[in-house]
């Protein structure tokens, strides 16, 4: 058979022309991988790839300026040398987690910096090859968070300056309105003990039902003034704020389990029902005591009441806030005491104090939140107050899960 030259001459240009193709889309390949080199060196990124087993393959160069290792040592299980000692449990049961359920894998943890320091870092990885892909299955990043973990640390510490602040100018402020309405008791004691005296310097005998009953008086402001001094004192002198990440329903059932501990709440029901987990930042102590204070007013609003039940509920508030709800089945609180309950010394009860709502808005407001009463519910009184909510620390759960 003999060759059509025409013929050969359409291959060539077809080979020509594939070639072109070829060498076109080569181009565009190195142009588009260069591209990606570029990103990932002007980023922050340290790009890694592991086998199915979960194995480090290969590393990014910048591993090696983060550590000051040669980047061998990030290869196979190395890395976990450069582990803060209290993270890598965790981490490692998460990434064997991810090896073994093929979804993807996010952590922070504190990495050793060429320094000795630790770090905080932020990894991230998902499967991509195929399995039998060999040696890059696993497709992930690296990423140095520490400049944004030490802003958020320094927010806290603000928040926490700032309630501190604040707490010492409400402080102020109650304690002005407590000198001038201890006057009142102070200048009865002061009557009374001057009544007494006269009489004693009187006859005799005479008089004698009229000074017990003088000393009587004298002794029961002497304590309810003293009572009014050390509560406040109490809450004056336990420092500064500090709030931690508490988990707000288990903090609710020790409160719970605090106020019921008094023969008062004999015969109360007490409940708590949370609307799942919420985590707030809190001082544990303060916020109970804010807790104790609103079962036991809400105890003594009952005593005469045939049903006598405290619901205590949690459920999201406004957006970054948890809000609290102490229901009782009493009186209620009448539309005339509302605007006051707060105010400090304000009570309605002849054995009260009027010191226990003001403290308890005092601790609220000193965590960023707000306490009011909830005019809407009833019969009973509720009392509603919000607390920040605090984010899960440090760890995204992996997608899926
Ligand atoms: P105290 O309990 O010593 O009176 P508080 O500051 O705790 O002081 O409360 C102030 C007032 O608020 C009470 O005297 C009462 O009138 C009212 N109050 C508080 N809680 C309730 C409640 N659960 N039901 C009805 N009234 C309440």
């Amino acid at each position: 058979m003999i060759a059509d030259p025409a013929d050969d001459a359409r291959i060539a240009a077809e080979i020509a022309e594939r070639d072109a193709e070829l060498e076109q889309a080569q181009e565009q390949l190195r142009e588009s991988e260069e591209l990606y080199r570029h990103v990932i060196e002007l980023s922050s990124l340290v790009p890694w790839t592991a086998d199915r087993e979960g194995r480090v393959t290969a590393v990014g160069k910048r591993w090696r300026e983060w550590t000051g290792a040669p980047l061998q040592r990030a290869l196979g299980t190395d890395w976990v040398d450069f582990v803060h000692p209290e993270d890598l449990e965790p981490l490692l049961q998460a990434w064997t987690r991810a090896v073994w359920t093929g979804r993807r894998f996010e952590r922070e943890w504190r990495m050793r910096g060429a320094d000795g320091s630790y770090r905080w870092c932020y990894a991230r990885a998902a499967k991509r090859g195929d399995p039998s892909a060999g040696d890059r299955v696993w497709y992930g990043t690296l990423e140095d968070i520490q400049e944004r973990h030490e802003a958020e640390d320094a927010y806290r510490r603000a928040q926490t300056e700032l309630a501190h602040v604040s707490r010492l100018s409400a402080m102020g402020a109650m304690a002005t309105a407590i000198a001038h309405d201890l006057n009142q008791p102070l200048t009865a004691i002061a009557q009374y003990v001057r009544g007494c005296k006269r009489m004693l310097g009187g006859v005799e005998g005479a008089g004698k039902p009229d000074l017990a009953e003088g000393l009587e008086e004298a002794d029961r402001n002497t304590v309810r003034a003293s009572e009014i001094v050390r509560r406040v004192r109490e809450f004056v002198t336990r420092g500064t704020i500090e709030t931690r990440r508490e988990n707000l329903p288990a903090l609710i059932e020790e409160a719970c389990r605090f106020a019921m501990n008094d023969p008062s709440a004999a015969g109360v029901d007490c409940r708590v029902r949370p609307d799942g987990d919420c985590f707030v930042f809190a001082d544990r102590i303060q916020i109970r005591q804010v807790l104790v204070n609103l079962i036991r007013n809400a105890i003594a609003a009952m005593e005469q009441s045939p049903k006598r039940s405290i619901v205590i509920r949690t459920e999201p508030g406004p957006p970054g806030y948890c809000e609290v709800s102490v229901s009782d089945t009493g009186p209620g609180i009448p539309p005339e005491a509302a605007p006051r309950i707060f105010d400090p010394l304000y009570t309605t009860r002849a054995d009260g104090m009027g010191v226990g709502l003001s403290i308890c808005r005092m601790i609220v407001e000193a965590h960023g939140g707000t306490i009011w009463i909830d005019a809407k519910a009833g019969p009973g009184a509720t009392i509603r107050f919000t607390l920040p909510v605090a984010p899960v620390d440090g760890q995204a759960p992996a997608a899926g899960e």
